[in-house]
């Protein structure tokens, strides 16, 4: 007989439906302050069909809560200096409270570089080093979407993290870096212990095991199985992979980290894929979209 299935899903949808509820009620307090809606740009480079299909959501996103969105489109041959150009007239214009470049940008642009010619006061991704800087010293500013979106998540669902150990798997800059940091942090969701792994971690799996809390950024379809996870761990799934499946309209389907079959019915709490972090990434975008626009209008109140 299969184990009967206890656990509970952490809803991103669900989640993201109700904050994206009280980002269009301030969006429309911001428009009667300023006579003007948040705006959000975002920067697209080449025809990658993930990237596209990710910008276009959240551009559809941004009119369902009453922001106005601009989307760019540039050529795949876009040069170095014409990106950079084009962050600085995004910086320069005074219609636009902030804006996004999709990653990942095509081989032969230097990523690093864009996010530094981002103005920090319009930085909604939370990427440029200012944003990070003032994550890691606890000051106020933009938190990165995909992080902060994931401690939305579980303060929405009342999961207790205080004390917990928490075993972050993946150590890059936009996602499980900062997910270590916020996690750790004195506050709540937070307070964890927490355990950074990556490609060079010894065991992986007795390191998982020892997880209350399991955050999976690693990029790898199905790399955390049942025998990987704490009876009653509480396990968020941020990998999100397209594998062809010619049975479906799309033709491709898509998969996490974790084998959500076999993990599930130890968890007590786990997102699905999709549905879990992806739109809680979009929501915690508008979030800090809002929060540029409202920290404008703060400014011209005051
Ligand atoms: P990166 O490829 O930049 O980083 C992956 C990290 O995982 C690296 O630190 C790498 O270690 C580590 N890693 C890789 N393989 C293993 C392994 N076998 N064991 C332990 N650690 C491993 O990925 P991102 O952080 O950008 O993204 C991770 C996943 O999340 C991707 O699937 C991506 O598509 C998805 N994603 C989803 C989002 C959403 O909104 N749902 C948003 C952003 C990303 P090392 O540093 O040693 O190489």
């Amino acid at each position: 007989m299969p184990a009967t299935a206890t656990y509970q899903l952490l809803d991103g949808r669900a989640c993201s439906d109700a904050l994206k509820q009280r980002i269009a009620q301030e969006a429309a307090e911001v428009l009667a302050k300023r006579g003007r809606a948040p705006h959000l740009a975002a920067v697209l480079v080449g025809d990658d069909g993930a990237s596209r299909t990710y910008v276009e959501a959240k551009v559809k996103a941004c009119e369902a809560v009453g922001f106005r969105s601009s989307l760019i489109r540039l050529p795949a041959s876009t040069t170095q200096q014409e990106l950079i150009k084009q962050v600085q007239a995004l910086n320069a214009d005074a219609d636009l409270d902030g804006f996004i470049v999709q990653l990942p940008l095509p081989d032969h642009l230097d990523a690093d570089a864009v996010t530094l010619a981002i103005d920090p006061a319009k930085d909604v991704d939370g990427f440029h080093p200012v944003s990070l800087g003032n994550m890691v010293l606890g000051h106020d500013g933009f938190l990165p979407a995909t992080p902060s979106g994931i401690v939305e998540l579980l303060r929405h669902y009342g999961i207790a993290t205080n004390g917990k150990h928490c075993v972050v798997v993946g150590r890059s800059n936009i996602v499980g870096t900062p997910m270590s940091i916020l996690m750790s942090r004195n506050s709540d969701p937070g307070n964890c212990t927490v355990t950074l792994a990556h490609s060079r971690t010894r065991d992986l799996a007795a390191v998982t095991r020892e997880a209350d809390i399991l955050i999976v950024a690693a990029g790898k379809p199905g790399l955390i199985g049942a025998a990987m996870v704490k009876q009653g761990a509480v396990v968020v799934d941020v990998g999100i992979h397209r594998v062809d499946d010619p049975s479906r309209k799309s033709g491709f389907r898509l998969l996490g980290d974790v084998r959500f079959e076999e993990v599930a019915p130890k968890c007590a709490w786990i997102t699905p894929v999709p549905g879990g972090v992806g739109p809680m990434t979009i929501a915690s975008l508008l979030l800090n979209t809002l929060k540029a626009a409202s920290d404008v209008t703060r400014k011209l109140v005051n």
